[in-house]
């Protein structure tokens, strides 16, 4: 295996599938200060390359694939790969990262982002084999599921080969469809849909250049550090590497009908318990580089099948949220969504949608042919979930997605639609953790969403979080959430900024605190900037680190700005029952005042809530404001459709 010399020697890969070519631009050293990787990449590429209010589906619309500045090293966690576009489920940005081994071989092959634009004419999916790059024809592969697909190319290319595509709900442009990396590792938000919308199937490739940091021993002494934490850790060695995310279900309440009821650990039915889940289990896997296996490989005797990642969101948004309590019908079912590549969140918080919609009479039996929406059916929703995929009958309701589905039934639907910016979120008071998770998800700049900045929230009431860790980060300047709410938020946003721009899987232990390498040990930013600057061989500081954080995080607001986001769309939705009661109504109140705190923090205007010129220009960034100042953009509601 030979070696290039460390980040700066990747390139970027601009795919353009309407005229069949292939460009390479190389990454300057100020682009990786200003932007570290991954999502910092993406979403600066998606600014300047997508205009405002265009449909996602469109050929103008831009996929963007980015590896985190570590991928490909032995610094734990920090192979995801990092997947962004205009979402044609929310019509914002939409972004997710998934694991698996294809941004490590993206690495190893010398490329940092790729970026596809344009629409083939017939299907096409992209082989990547270190400098050679070619766009080959995929007309056998497309109807094939996600794992046949990688089945096919790695009979094709040989078994070392890593697969990035989509699976049939992607090809029929289900607005939540998935991007899947290695058959099981999905990155959310629709980004699925642009790939079918393109007629691309799946980029395959294999690197062999390997990564070497610009100052190894630095490097490598502080990665053994961040990995022996891990090999220590209680949590992770009794828990997380044993049970994976799904231990959550006897610690983060899930949901129960339709967001009416949290289950506590006492309260969960027999199926929904971990120990239900374990019978399932025959092995363990985990993403590249990574030492915590959080990922559980299950065998399903039903249809001999197996699967991997029975997660806590999966089993409470197909399962008790739906009232399904049978264990192997709900695995079963995050086994189909990921074989034809949907977002098992977005898929079974619309279904129970529409049961709790056909409940109140607002979604008629007649358009239903047949098909029960009844509580707990679990065999209805197999069948529903395959009509989804191919948009068949109903399911091609269902396949527009929670908002825009309840769109399709008007205003008393939407009243039953608890979103942020059209991502599905569930709803909570907002004096829940002092109001700082509802604000975390009405802030954050990919619609509702719980990692994109608050994981600081549950520092007391979360068993998982290392609470030595927080107190010497109180100590450092972490603001206390119950003194400072909207500084805590920013931190939590910065952070979670941090881990994706780098790589880092935030799925680790639920937190931020081990989603930022050596946060257990030094502050937040320092640590990393220590870090980069041994991998890169660029000079960061801890503010440069920070003022990266920030430059991408009002980078991405001001692309929603472009696509109609106004201020009151950062507004948090309650049930119609219990909105109408003063208890809401001081809720909404107290929502908003921190909303204006949260605004006039982070540098934006209070009244329109675009960011502003001098916050932008003290960026180095003020070409930002020339895209959006004084400019009035369409109001948002939801994506835009060229054909209505
Ligand atoms: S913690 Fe789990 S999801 Fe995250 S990188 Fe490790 S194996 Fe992958």
């Amino acid at each position: 295996m030979s070696t290039s010399s460390g980040p700066n020697a990747g390139s970027v890969l601009i795919i353009d599938l309407t005229r069949g070519k292939v460009v390479k631009r190389e990454v300057s050293s100020e682009t990786v200060k200003r932007y570290l990787g991954g999502r910092g990449f993406n979403s600066k590429a998606l600014f300047d390359m997508v205009p405002g209010r265009i449909d996602p589906l469109s050929p103008e619309n831009v996929l963007a694939l980015g590896n985190g500045t570590f991928a490909g090293t032995v610094l734990p966690m920090t192979s995801r790969l990092h997947i962004s576009t205009l979402s044609p489920l929310s019509g914002i940005l939409g972004d997710g990262n998934a694991g698996g081994e294809f941004s490590a071989m993206l690495k190893f092959a010398g490329y940092e982002q790729i970026i596809v634009t344009g629409r083939a004419e017939k299907p096409k999916y992209v082989f990547i084999e270190d400098d050679e790059v070619e766009i080959r024809d995929a007309e056998e592969l497309w109807g094939l599921t996600t794992g046949e697909t990688v089945d096919w190319l790695r009979d094709e290319h040989g078994d070392e080969v890593s697969v990035a595509g989509i699976g049939p709900a992607g090809e029929n442009l289900v607005r939540f469809a998935t991007t899947m990396v290695d058959k099981y590792h999905s990155g959310a938000r629709g980004s699925g849909a642009v790939w079918g919308s393109k007629n691309l199937k799946a980029i395959a490739v294999i690197g062999t250049k390997g990564v070497e940091p610009a100052d190894p021993e630095r490097f490598y002494e502080m990665a053994k550090e961040d990995i022996d934490y891990f090999n220590r850790n209680e949590f992770v060695k009794r828990i997380y590497s044993v049970i994976g995310t799904h231990y959550g279900l006897i610690q983060w309440y899930p949901s129960w009908k339709y967001f009416q009821a949290p289950l506590s650990a006492e309260e969960l039915p027999v199926g929904l318990r971990p120990q239900d889940l374990a019978e399932y289990e025959v092995g363990r896997t985990q993403c590249f580089s990574c030492p915590l296996a959080c990922k559980d490989v299950y065998y399903l005797p039903s249809t001999g099948e197996y699967g991997t990642s029975s997660e806590f969101e999966s089993i409470y948004a197909l399962g008790s949220n739906n009232c399904i309590i049978d264990t192997e019908a709900i695995l079963r079912m995050e086994h189909m969504a990921d074989e034809y590549g949907m977002d098992v969140m977005t898929l079974g918080d619309t279904i129970a949608l529409a049961r709790l919609l056909h409940e109140k009479g607002i979604l008629s039996g007649e358009e239903l042919e047949g098909l029960s929406l009844e509580w707990g059916d679990a065999e209805g929703q197999i069948q529903l979930i395959e009509m989804t995929a191919y948009r068949k009958g109903f399911g091609d309701k269902l396949a527009e997605g929670y908002r825009n589905f309840a769109k399709l039934y008007g205003d008393e639907a939407l009243a039953y639609c608890y979103d942020v910016k059209g991502v599905n979120r569930g709803w909570y008071e907002v004096d829940f953790i002092n109001g700082i998770f509802t604000l975390s998800h009405a802030t954050s700049t990919r619609g509702a969403d719980h990692l994109r900045g608050r994981s600081w929230a549950y520092w007391e009431n979360d068993k998982l979080m290392d609470i030595e860790a927080v107190k010497r980060m109180l100590e450092a300047g972490l603001p206390d959430y119950r003194k400072d709410p909207v500084g805590a938020l920013i931190y939590g946003e910065r952070a979670c900024t941090l881990a994706d721009s780098l790589g880092r899987c935030k799925g680790s232990i639920n937190s931020w605190l081990q989603a930022v390498p050596l946060v257990w040990k030094y502050p937040v930013f320092k640590g990393t900037a220590m870090l980069l600057t041994a991998f890169t061989g660029i000079e960061f500081t801890e503010k440069d680190v920070i003022d990266a954080t920030d430059r991408i995080y009002l980078t991405e607001m001001a692309f929603n700005v472009k696509q109609g986001i106004k201020k009151k769309h950062y507004d948090v939705k309650f049930p119609p029952e219990f909105a109408a009661t003063e208890r809401a109504k001081a809720q909404v109140r107290r929502h908003w005042e921190l909303v204006d705190e949260y605004l006039e923090r982070r540098g934006c205007d209070v009244e329109t809530a675009y960011p502003r010129r001098e916050t932008l220009e003290e960026l180095g960034i003020g070409y930002v404001a020339d895209q959006i100042e004084e400019k009035e953009f369409p109001e948002w509601d939801g994506p835009v459709r060229e054909v209505a």
